[in-house]
Order: C-alpha cells, then structure tokens, then sequence
C-alpha cells in the first residue's frame, strides 16, 4: 500500500479522498490554488502545496505543477478526484511517465472508454445495450440519412469526443439531420480537435440510470447496482438514489451483470460508471462510461457497505479489489441532494461569499459531505456544490422522510442554497412515486414561473 498519495482536487471531494486514505494509513497531500488557501479541507491533509492562481487553468489543471508537488512531497500515488483531469487520458499517462500511480484507469482503458464509438462498440462485444444507430463514424451523410429511416426520427448526432453535452444535435427530420451533422461536426472540431460525429434513436422520454463498477488489474470486475438519477435541470444531476425505484429487479440485474463484463472487457481497474437511459418499457440504453469516482458515489456506499474511494487506493497500488460479486447485496434505499451554492429564485445564479450561518443536520441514516464551515468562503472561480447530503434508511419512504427532516434541520446563511429547492422536490408527486423523466424538474420549474 502507498504511505501517500498526492490529490490534485478540491472542496467535498478532496476531503473524502483525505478521510478514505486516512481509514487506510495512508497520508494526503494537497494541492490548492490560492482562491483556496483558506479552504477547510486543507487543515486535515499531512502536507499543502499551492500551485498557482484562482482560474482553474493557472491551478488545477496544470499538469505540471501538480506532478512537480508529487515530486516534492514523497507522494507515490496521484488522485484526480472527479471534473479537472480525471478524465484526461494524458495527464494519466504524464503521472505514470514520472513515476506516480495513477488512482484511476490505464490511459488505454481510458482513452478506449472516453471515446463514444470505441466505447460502443465495445460494449456491443459486451453485450451491453446500446442505442441503435450508426456503428462508426460518419464519413458520408448518406450513411446518417439512411440510419435514420432504418431507426425512425427522432436521432442524435454526437460527437465520439463529446462532453459536456458538446456537439450533439436532436433531427427531427432529413433537413434537420444534414444541418445537424454539418454543425456537430464542426463544434466537435474546435471544441475537441476532432470531428468525427456518429448518429443514434433520441429517447424523448426517460429516466438516467447508471450502474457503479469497480475493476482490478488481476481480472475482476464487480458491480455495485445501480442509481437513479432522473431528478436533473438542464442535464445537472440533482438528485441520485439507489436502488432504483419501480424497476424490475430481473433487469436491473441483467443490466448491471453487463455493465461489469464491459469494465473487465476493457481491463479496466478503477471506479467506473455505466450510464443508461432507460425508457417506459424498462429498456435500457447505454450513453456513456465514466471513468472516475462520481460525486453519487456515496448512495453506492450506503447500499452496498463499500468504501468505493479505499477500493479505488487499494487498486491502484495492485491488490486486488476486497469484495466479489457474490458477497455484495443491496441494503435499504439511499438518496443524496447536491447543496449548491445558487439562487434557485434567480436562475439558478451561483452565490459566492462568505458562510456566516452553517448549522448541519445530523440522526439515524444520516451523512453530509461537506467543506463548508461556518466562516468559510465561497471563491467565485469553481463548481457551486458545496456539499452533499445524503440519507440511508430501510426502504424509500423512511429514506425520504429522513431527507425531508435532515432538509428541515439544515440552516446556511445568508448565502442561497438548493436546500429549500430540495426541500420541495421531498414533497414532489413524481418524486414521490418515481413516475418522473429527465425533464420534470424543468417543466415544474417553469410551471411555477407561469403561476407567479
Ligand atoms: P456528454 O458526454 O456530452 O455529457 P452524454 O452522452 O452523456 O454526453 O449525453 C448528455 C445528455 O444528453 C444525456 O444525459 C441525455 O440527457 C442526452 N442524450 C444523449 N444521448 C441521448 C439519446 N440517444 N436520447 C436521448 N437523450 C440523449
């Protein structure tokens, strides 16, 4: 095992990173930039280190600087948290040049999972569901107008490099398609240096669903069921949970089994998520693998028992992971609501400032994963969420109920927060009863507008 590891990350993440490694003896190292040289998470960390100015840019995202703290620190192990580089195939590669763990994929696994193509394809080997739509590429928009008569309008043009719901394009028609193409192509090549664009059906309605994996380098590959994470705005998770409620347990399962086998198809060691939508008939579609920890991490732990963010060390370092498959059920229900700093009533408008009032909420089931403090304050210059609150509790309805109470207990002040949001969404119907889609959160939201 490590006796430290470097983490190149910030806020509520980096201090789960702190608390994982410290379970396990090992030591922490954190990088910061000087936005964050108050930040609160740094006084549990063994050693600091800023690495430059508040833009990300200047800070969490020069790879240099950050392998030159691990060089200076004695660290042995780099941990990307999620967002910045966690997903960056080259900074991967550049720690392991230098002689550093990665705590994460081989850049290969990486770079064959990032790509939405590569990644496709291979989960058709896997026999994960996919959409159905074009295999490869599109070199010709013949190929794209004739997938979409075979699949039937509506499509989605995506680009293989996509992220960030950059470059992709619903057609509704052949017009639509050509223009679509055309225009997905070209922000896919400024924003991602590559062009290639591929089609799929588009699913008006549907539920986001997505199955948390954990591989090792000695050939296992296990799951850890699923999450629902329908409650979103503007494709910005909201709210997850886990189970999913009101799924067939059969194919929940088929699901995840296929989910693993596309992990240990592409010799995957680390946290990886499998994210699917799913329509009215409980069919199931893969979008995307997400080759880090999520910040929906902690509902898997909850149900599971498993210290995803320790599995995620202890592969790193070459053991093998510490649980099977078989050993693994599902315990009671779990939900988390991300607390972000915004304005709900102003457009969801990110508040930064100073915290003066923090009073968390505690109890049976309870977990918050938070920086915050009172006195703490928000830079401008990142992510709003500046917590998690998440709850565990026999079934659905206790774990609701334990949300509603554990939001009623929760005071932050004077800065604005999601939690009066989250609040309501606890007394939703559709919440309530899981008869929900992606986007009922925004029609609510606009319902309520429209009423004044
Ligand atoms: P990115 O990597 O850019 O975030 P994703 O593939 O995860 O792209 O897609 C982003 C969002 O776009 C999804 O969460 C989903 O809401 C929507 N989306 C993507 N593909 C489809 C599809 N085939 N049908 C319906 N919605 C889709």
């Amino acid at each position: 095992m490590f006796s430290r590891i470097l983490i190149a990350n910030r806020g509520e993440i980096a201090l789960r990173i702190i608390r994982a490694a410290r379970v396990m003896g090992v030591e922490s190292v954190c990088v910061y930039s000087k936005a964050d040289a108050d930040g609160p998470w740094l006084q549990h960390a063994d050693e600091t280190v800023c690495i430059g100015e508040p833009p990300a840019a200047e800070s969490y995202l020069r790879s240099d600087r950050i392998i030159s703290a691990a060089e200076v620190t004695g660290a042995e192990a780099i941990h990307p948290g999620y967002g910045f580089l966690a997903e960056n195939a080259n900074f991967a590669e550049a720690c392991l040049d230098s002689g550093f763990a990665f705590i994460g994929p081989s850049p290969k696994a990486m770079a064959l999972l990032g790509d939405k193509v590569s990644c496709k394809n291979l989960a058709r080997k896997a026999g994960t569901p996919i959409f159905p739509g074009t295999e490869d590429a599109i070199e010709e928009i013949d190929e794209a107008l004739e997938m979409a008569q075979l699949i039937g309008y509506p499509v989605i043009v995506k680009a293989a490099a996509g992220g960030g719901g950059r470059g992709m394009r619903i057609a509704r028609n052949d017009d639509e398609l050509r223009a679509g193409v055309e225009s997905a192509q070209q922000e896919a090549e400024a924003a991602f240096g590559d062009g290639r664009v591929y089609v799929e059906k588009f699913l008006e309605h549907a539920r986001h669903f997505e199955i948390q994996c954990i591989g090792d380098d000695h050939g296992n590959a296990v799951h850890l069921f699923e999450r629902d994470c329908t409650t979103q705005r503007r494709h910005q998770k909201l709210i997850e949970e886990a189970p999913a409620p009101n799924v067939d347990p059969e194919k929940r399962d088929e699901v995840a089994r296929t989910a693993a086998a596309l992990i240990r198809e592409a010799n995957y060691s680390g946290a990886a998520t499998v994210e699917f939508l799913m329509d009215g008939d409980q069919n199931f579609f893969m979008l995307e693998v997400n080759t880090r920890v999520q910040v929906e991490h902690p509902v898997s732990e909850l149900i599971s028992g498993v210290d995803i963010v320790g599995e995620q060390i202890r592969v790193a370092a070459g053991e093998p992971l510490s649980i099977k498959q078989e050993d693994i059920s599902v315990n009671g229900h779990a939900i988390e609501c991300r607390i972000n700093a915004e304005d709900p009533d102003r457009g969801f408008m990110p508040q930064a400032g100073l915290i003066e009032t923090w009073c968390p909420p505690g109890g049976l089931g309870v977990r918050l994963d938070s920086h915050a403090t009172a006195g703490y304050r928000i830079p401008p210059n990142y992510d709003s969420m500046i917590g998690k609150l998440i709850v565990h509790g026999p079934d659905r309805e206790t774990a609701i109920a334990r949300m509603r109470v554990a939001l009623d207990e929760f005071k932050v002040g004077p800065i604005k927060t999601t939690i009066p949001l989250h609040r309501r969404l606890m007394d939703h119907p559709s919440f309530n009863t899981a008869d929900f889609d992606i986007h009922y959160v925004e029609r609510w939201l606009e319902e309520a507008e429209a009423s004044g």
